[in-house]
């Protein structure tokens, strides 16, 4: 079968090619791989920013937002033949710590986790792939088209998720989120916040075109720039914050309403100094019992909010995230970059 591979480590050495078909152990499903999306983690691999190869292994398969049909299932297991499936991402580590025991390996405490397509597992930008039936969660039929977005908002729901349990250390009715950043993150960020009946404000760099009609789709206000400063009079309880650049994260930090909470979800590439004043921003925070926290990765609770996240939105919305569909046979493009009003880009398995 097709699959596409690279080596860890060297650039320029992503390509498609013939892998030996996979082999359903015991506990395990065949899937045959229908999408899978493409994200920033995935240029870093490629690029040799980033990545592990299964040990013993030079090369491995990318991908990890994954969408399949199942092809066989186990005896007894919840899933059956013709069945929609996302594979999650992470496995606990070994030993384990407290919190991979315990089903938490999104927050796995010692860094001894492996993750499909990124950390000593082959992924699933194959034709078919397996997964354990305990890691693989269901997708509605009619999310087909989209569903390659679950595990995408797997960590949106999980970042929703800790903002709400951070909230409920006290009084905790917000009104209003900022979501800086209108990539696939922010825009599932913002779609859960609309969920959850917030007043939602998206900001991005990007001028009038599809991200800011995505944003007014779901009822959200459109904000075209790279500054919190139109922000500092009514500030948002809430700031989600997808762009990991620099100035926003650290302008960020002081820009929310007392007892705001600050959630960084967007990745720096490093490198970078800025001026600040730490004395300010140790005040706001301080002052206003303010948190500022990190959230990565995500658990099977949280694959299942996002599957339920998607199913309960309008999915012609959905299909608009979807800004590019490239052949398996012409993989390589979809890591060319996009434009402005490219949102995510996904590689169809069966082409
Ligand atoms: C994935 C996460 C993963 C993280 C770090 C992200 O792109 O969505 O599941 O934990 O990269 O490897």
């Amino acid at each position: 079968m097709r699959a596409l591979t690279f080596e860890p480590g060297s650039e320029g050495t992503l390509d498609v090619r013939e892998v030996p078909d996979p082999r359903r152990g015991q506990g395990e499903l065949l899937v045959e791989g229908l999408t899978v999306g493409i994200c920033g983690t995935d240029r870093e691999l490629i690029g040799a920013g980033y990545g592990w190869p299964p040990p013993g292994e030079e090369r491995m398969v990318i991908g990890h937002e994954s969408l399949g049909r199942v092809l066989e299932a186990p005896d007894g297991s919840a899933f059956s033949p013709g069945e929609l499936v996302a594979g999650v991402v992470r496995r606990p580590d070994p030993v384990p710590c407290g919190a991979c025991a315990r089903g938490e390996f999104d927050m796995c405490r010692n860094g001894g986790y492996t993750e499909r397509g990124i950390k000593e597992l082959d992924g699933f930008a194959s034709e078919r792939w397996t997964v354990e039936a305990g890691y693989a969660v269901k997708v509605e039929r009619s999310l087909e088209s989209v569903g390659a977005l679950v595990e995408p908002a797997s960590v949106v729901a999980k970042a929703w998720e800790q903002i709400e349990r951070i909230g409920a250390r006290s009084w905790f009715e917000p009104r209003t989120l900022l979501v800086t950043g209108a990539g696939p993150i922010g825009l599932l960020a913002a779609l859960l916040g609309r969920q959850r009946g917030l007043e939602v404000h998206v900001l991005d760099r990007s001028g009038p075109g599809l991200k800011s009609s995505l944003v007014e789709g779901i009822g959200a206000t459109y904000h075209s720039g790279s500054s919190l400063a139109e922000f500092a009079e009514a500030k948002p309880d809430l700031i989600i914050e997808c762009t990991g650049a620099g100035p926003l994260v650290i302008d960020a930090m002081t820009t929310t309403a007392a007892a705001g909470i600050v959630c960084l979800c967007g990745l720096a590439s490093g490198g970078r100094s800025h001026r600040v004043d730490a004395g300010v921003i140790n005040r706001d925070i301080v002052l206003e019992n303010d948190v500022v926290f990190g959230t990565v990765n995500g658990n099977l609770r949280h694959y299942r909010d996002a599957a339920a996240a998607l199913a309960k939105a309008d999915l012609a919305w959905l299909e608009r995230l979807i800004t590019r569909r490239v052949p398996l046979t012409r993989a390589l493009e979809a890591f060319e970059p996009a434009g402005h009003d490219n949102v995510k880009t996904v590689i169809d398995l069966t082409a």
